[in-house]
């Protein structure tokens, strides 16, 4: 069975795609930052074919040039994904962009096996924040953010996030148009990931997309606000980065991962129907109009990759029956 190199093993994202990948019976490689975090995880999987490569800090020179020897194909997530940025350059872009090239010059270097890298992008890379909410743009792979690097690494830690992602995959195109590399490249583009988690995390670490939901149910947030966006399950969105390589079809292509839109108070309602033992710790739901805003296309990876999205109600049951034995009482 083929290997594959995962790397940022220890995140929310990746700790899904590594239970497909040791599912389905791959080797894998897995990067991880320390020592603790490998243990951490090789303890979840005793049995598995699972090695480790330490890698503290992706934005290092050769951050990769060990991890990729010997492996078939490469899942690269690792990439900052939080609003606490003192240094946008330093925090977020360097480690985002430098990373991505990273691999993809270690690969070209030193795996001249490599077959497929992909690359865990995002919606973040795809929307265009000067048109506002866009109401009647449908969204599809072909749109791409056009924030520029001053405005990346300005003021703005959501600027600076966005930018990070746009970067880092405009990065791996022009690696690719220009390095003519034996591997090919896929990326997968999420809007916010929701559901279940299988990485190691408490309430202070909890990643930044399901933190979203906590503060809905921990007393923190009062009133819903007119906040809108798009979501996507965290299983669809691994399962997508399994299929992005087996699936010779996707190679050169960039996949919007969407499961739907929501606004704010339609997650609340969906949390006060299904937990009502939470009922007095969820936001009051306002009655401000909710704006229209874009649409989207899901067609290709439905298509090309075969995903069958979860609804929004799937994966916020799954994520709050985990969460709730966080909520203070
Ligand atoms: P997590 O924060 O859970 O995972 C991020 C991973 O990257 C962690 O393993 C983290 O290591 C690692 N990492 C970050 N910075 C560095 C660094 N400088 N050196 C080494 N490792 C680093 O977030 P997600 O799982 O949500 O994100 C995974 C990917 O998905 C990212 O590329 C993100 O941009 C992308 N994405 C996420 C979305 C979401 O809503 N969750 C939406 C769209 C895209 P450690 O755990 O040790 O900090």
């Amino acid at each position: 069975m083929a290997s594959v190199l995962l790397t940022g093993a220890s995140g929310f994202i990746a700790a899904h795609v590594l239970k497909i990948l040791i599912d389905r019976g791959y080797t894998v490689k897995a990067t991880v930052r320390s020592q603790a975090k490998a243990d951490y995880i090789k303890n979840q999987y005793p049995d598995a074919k699972l090695s480790f490569s330490i890698v503290p800090d992706i934005a290092a020179s050769g951050a990769f040039d060990e991890a990729v020897k010997g492996v078939d194909y490469i899942v690269h997530t690792a990439s900052p994904f939080h609003f606490k940025v003192t240094d946008p350059v330093k925090d977020m872009l360097d480690p985002a962009v430098k990373g991505t090239r990273s691999v993809l010059e270690a690969a070209k270097a030193y795996a001249p096996q490599v077959k497929r890298i992909v690359i865990t992008s995002s919606f973040a890379a795809i929307v265009n924040i000067t048109k506002g909410d866009w109401p009647g743009h449908v969204y599809t792979e072909e749109d791409w953010n056009e924030v520029t690097w001053e405005e990346a690494a300005g003021k703005d830690a959501s600027t600076t996030y966005r930018g990070s992602k746009t970067f880092a995959e405009k990065a791996a195109w022009d690696f690719v148009r220009d390095e003519k590399p034996n591997f090919e490249v896929t990326t997968i583009n999420p809007p916010l990931v929701w559901g279940p988690m299988l990485h190691d995390v408490s309430p202070e670490t909890i990643n930044t997309s399901n933190a979203m939901v906590y503060g809905m149910i921990n007393g923190s947030v009062k009133t819903t606000s007119t906040m809108h966006a798009g979501w996507v399950d965290v299983r669809n969105v691994a399962e997508a980065h399994v299929k992005a390589f087996e699936t010779p079809e996707a190679a050169g292509q960039r996949y919007f991962l969407i499961g739907g839109k929501f606004y704010y108070p339609d997650v609340v309602k969906i949390i006060q129907k299904n937990f009502p033992e939470l009922a007095d710790k969820l936001p009051t739901i306002s009655d401000e109009p909710l704006p229209p805003f874009w649409d989207f296309s899901n067609e290709k990876s439905r298509k090309q990759l075969g995903i069958e999205y979860l609804t929004l109600e799937q994966s916020i049951v799954d994520l709050t029956k985990q969460l709730i034995s966080w909520v203070p009482k």
